[in-house]
């Protein structure tokens, strides 16, 4: 039976969360986590600002339409010498949503010019918990790293594979891996989505333990 819903629609978000939390919530299985496709709830526009507000609004659509514990979460690119941006507009940065290849060309271009030494950023995950009785929880998580000038990798999705992570794993052994050539269990274990649900975990204890 749900006891918890993921505010997306998306599969991949959904088996990452049950991944990262299942081990840290007593009790909490497979079963006890829906998305908000799941059960019907609506879809939320992200016209909020800043990350933790687009969480909220998604988190507390979902609590409202289903009276159960809702999770979002929100995330984005933010580079040092663009002060910031793509930021909360990362998935629609060259205009339309989602178009990850035409984003990351983009923010390559603009890049085109800028030295290794000023090529700083880091993506962050706001996750929000909203109970249907109103208690709001919202934890934070970054991943630094450097932005090269090709993409390169696979993996993951969105601008992976021009994100090289300070946090190397080991056999890395002196390479620089893009997020984009991390398993996926690698870059959970440093990505600023892992970093934020890992903290947000124990506040989702405590609410499905009626606490
Ligand atoms: P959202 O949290 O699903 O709204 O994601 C916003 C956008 O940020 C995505 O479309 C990506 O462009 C970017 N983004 C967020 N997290 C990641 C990540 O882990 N890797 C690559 N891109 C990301």
């Amino acid at each position: 039976m749900t006891r918890l819903v993921l505010a997306t629609a998306n599969r991949g978000k959904l088996a990452e969360l049950r991944a990262i939390l299942l081990p840290l919530v007593p009790g909490l299985a497979d079963d006890d986590v829906a998305t908000s496709a799941d059960v019907g709830a609506p879809d939320v526009r992200e016209t909020g600002v800043t990350f933790a507000e687009n969480a909220l609004l998604k988190a507390r659509a979902v609590a409202a339409a289903t009276g159960l514990p809702a999770v979002a979460d929100d995330s984005g690119l933010a580079v040092d010498v663009l002060g910031g941006a793509p930021g909360v507009f990362s998935a629609r940065w060259a205009g339309r949503h989602g178009d990850d290849e035409a984003n990351l060309r983009l923010l390559l271009a603009q890049l085109a010019d800028v030295p290794p030494e000023h090529r700083g950023a880091r993506f962050v995950c706001a996750a929000a918990l909203v109970t249907p009785d109103g208690r709001e929880v919202v934890t934070h998580g970054t991943m630094r790293g450097r932005l090269t000038t090709a993409p390169r990798g696979s993996g993951g999705f969105g601008y992976d594979p021009v994100l090289e992570p300070d946090a190397q794993p080991a056999r890395a052994a002196g390479r620089r891996l893009t997020s984009a050539e991390l398993t996926p269990e690698e870059k959970n274990a440093i990505s600023h989505r892992g970093k934020a649900f890992r903290a947000l975990a124990p506040a989702i204890a405590e609410v499905l333990a009626g606490r």
